[in-house]
């Protein structure tokens, strides 16, 4: 978490632990103040304007940067608490540079620069060294680290779970012990992380294969619609064909109704002709029935 808050001190090391507890919240500043009580705490690099450090809280190691920057103390906590104005883990390190501070202000009479850069031992002969830059390590917890790292480190190559770190005391072995283990959580969800990442691609890639099969199948139905519409077509040309020729045989056949209707017509008139011939045929023949009967006249 990230917070700010209006600071009108020239340095870090002006922050005393009651200026402090005037402005955060009691809980947190309590907890802060065991934290030291119980050296937790590491101030990894610190300048009269900025402090590094890092605090074994209650559920592992949290690093924290603590700023002076326009007339403001802005600190910055890896943990999640939501402690206003700050939290108890940025508290614990301002109190423990506040301490590591102290001897040294009070060596040189007046606020000195605080940084472990600028130390001068003409003027702080008899300093006591600042307690959290002394690293507070025993042979035994040595030991007991160095025979947890081998098999911690097998573990971590062959991708298995870490073996339990032996109980130490607070303090660097500890520190050192919280970083690993740490390091190890993160890369665990660092790996989860990728694996989770390499299933979605798989499904994504199966997903694509599944598209680009469906879009294959579609091209092919794309091409037999092309085919059978090219044949459509051809089909539709020939009855284009037949038709004209149907539209040709109406016109002979129209032709030749006409001249049979003329025919008709001339085969009617030649029979009313002929009828009439067999009329006057058939009075001339009376006639001359008639006139064959009559008694021959007196000659
Ligand atoms: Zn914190």
């Amino acid at each position: 978490m990230r917070y700010k808050i209006a600071c009108s001190a020239e340095r870090l090391g002006l922050l005393d632990p009651q200026m402090i507890e005037s402005v955060v919240a009691a809980n947190a500043f309590q907890i802060g103040r065991q934290y030291v009580a119980e050296n937790r705490v590491r101030i990894v690099d610190a300048n009269d304007t900025q402090i590094s450090a890092a605090v074994i809280g209650h559920s592992g190691l949290y690093e924290q940067t603590i700023k002076l920057k326009d007339d403001h103390l802005v600190s910055k906590c890896s943990c999640t608490l939501s402690e206003e104005p700050m939290c108890r883990h940025c508290i614990a390190a301002l109190l423990e540079y506040h301490r590591w501070t102290q001897p040294r202000q009070s060596q040189k009479g007046k606020a000195s620069r605080p940084s472990a850069t600028d130390a001068d031992p003409a003027n702080t002969p008899s300093a006591p060294p600042p307690s959290s830059m002394v690293p507070d390590v025993k042979l035994t917890d040595i030991m007991q680290f160095v025979a947890w790292l081998g098999p911690t480190f097998k573990a971590i190559e062959s991708e298995s779970a870490i073996p339990s770190p032996p109980h130490l005391e607070p303090g660097t072995v500890s520190t050192w012990i919280a970083t690993i283990t740490n390091l190890e959580l993160r890369r665990r969800e660092n790996q989860q992380a990728l694996r989770d990442l390499q299933a979605e691609m798989r499904d994504r890639e199966a997903y694509l294969d599944r598209l680009s099969q469906q879009l294959q199948t579609s091209i092919a139905e794309a091409k037999a619609a092309q085919v059978a519409l090219h044949a459509l077509q051809r089909e539709a040309t020939r009855y284009q064909t037949t038709l004209a020729q149907a539209a040709g045989l109406v016109e002979e056949v129209k032709g030749q109704e006409t001249e049979i209707r003329t025919a008709a017509r001339d085969l009617l008139e030649k029979a009313t002709h002929l009828d009439t011939l067999t009329t006057s045929f058939h009075e001339l023949t009376e006639l001359l029935e008639q006139t064959l009967k009559q008694p021959p006249a007196d000659t």
